[in-house]
């Protein structure tokens, strides 16, 4: 499978590269590439296309799936959290929220994570590769076969570091976007990112005017370190200058995640030291209590502890909120079903 190229990542513009150089007329890649957007998985659907063609792109193209392996139901807000397996058999998780405006998903960008964060179960995985443009467009286009629905929004806040594959990612933000894809606007999607300071500069100099949210989880290096490696790589200095930059160069806003961890990064202190780096900044702040992992043994903060960071900070004046908890009964925080399926003895 490896040499067949991969048909649902090409752009309607490379396609029909594809097809007119191989000798086909040009509308037949629009043809193709409707069929793909419908969800067909066998070439021998494309009732339209000549047998010649679609032995053509039998021998020279694969289609991609995402599967349905387990789907959960919250009984309390109805998210949906899917493990969907690809071509290889390796697998990932989405989950599907409902907003008042609308339906979001939230996706993967990789099979494992390299990032290795204490906290999270994905980290823990270990990595297995990283997603194609046309997987990670694959977990939007079942979920929404499946629901019947359509979704608005999409965040790429699943497995994985999307800024750690990178032009995977920028592709798949091309085909999502697109009037002959899915048709979801850039304004709709947020890509979040534990940090990866140079490609936080190289997205920004692309202007796709996606919203950007950087995964703090700390006021200072000391704790940042205790938890995310990829702080001993780029100090939070560092980090929150490619922030500002980062607006400065789009006119985005900047979301940064802060999970409460109990005792590691919640008190007083930390709340004022984080206000202090952070003032002046056009930003947004998302307190998540953590969701406890096996193993970790970190644990979330209480309700108290939540109000109270809220309130230094909007003393400050930076805006912060904590982040509504959806389909706590499935384990909707990404990382955490596939864990269940690896124990199980799935790949
Ligand atoms: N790799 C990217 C995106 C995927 S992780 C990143 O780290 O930003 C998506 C979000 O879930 C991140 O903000 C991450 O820090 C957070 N997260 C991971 N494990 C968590 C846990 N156990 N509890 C709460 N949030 C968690
Ligand atoms: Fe990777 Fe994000 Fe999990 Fe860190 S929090 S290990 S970067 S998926």
């Amino acid at each position: 499978m490896n040499t067949l190229a991969d048909i649902k990542s090409m752009t309607l513009s490379q396609l029909t590269d594809l097809i007119v150089q191989n000798g086909y007329p040009k509308f037949r890649a629009k043809q193709i590439h409707d069929w793909l957007v419908k969800g067909v998985t066998n070439f021998d659907e494309m009732t339209n296309i000549p047998r010649n063609l679609r032995e053509f792109l039998r021998a020279s193209c694969y289609i991609s799936v995402a599967n349905i392996a387990k789907k959960l139901i919250s009984r309390y807000d109805r998210t949906v959290k899917y493990l969907f397996s690809f071509n290889d058999g390796e697998c990932v998780e989405s989950v599907v929220m409902r907003y008042r405006h609308g339906y979001s998903i939230c996706i993967s960008t990789q099979v494992g994570c390299k990032m290795g964060c204490t906290f999270c179960a994905t980290g823990k995985s270990g990595f297995s590769r990283s997603l194609t443009p046309s997987e990670m467009l694959n977990q939007i286009e079942s979920a929404q076969s499946d629901l019947g629905i359509r979704i608005s929004n999409v965040v790429l806040m699943g497995m994985g570091e999307p800024l750690d594959n990178f032009d995977n990612t920028v592709n798949f933000f091309k085909l999502v976007s697109s009037d002959d894809g899915l048709n979801i606007g850039m304004r709709h999607i947020t890509l979040s990112t534990c940090g990866i300071v140079p490609k936080i500069y190289e997205l920004a100099d692309l202007h796709l005017g996606i919203t950007l949210s950087v995964s703090l989880h700390a006021p200072n290096d000391e704790i940042r370190q205790k938890t995310m490696p990829i702080a001993r790589k780029y100090s939070m200095e560092e980090l929150l200058q490619a922030c500002r930059d980062y607006f400065k160069i789009t006119g985005r806003r900047v979301t940064f995640e802060y999970s409460m961890i109990h005792g590691v990064n919640d008190s007083d202190d930390n709340a004022r030291e984080l206000a202090q780096k952070l003032s002046g900044m056009c930003c947004h702040v998302n307190l998540i209590p953590v969701n406890t992992v096996q193993g970790t043994g970190y644990i979330r903060s209480n309700i108290e502890r939540q109000q109270a960071f809220v309130r230094i900070l909007s003393e400050k004046n930076i805006a912060a909120t904590v982040r509504r908890t959806l389909g706590s009964d499935i384990n909707a925080s990404c990382g955490q079903l596939k864990r269940n399926h690896l124990e199980e003895g799935g790949k």
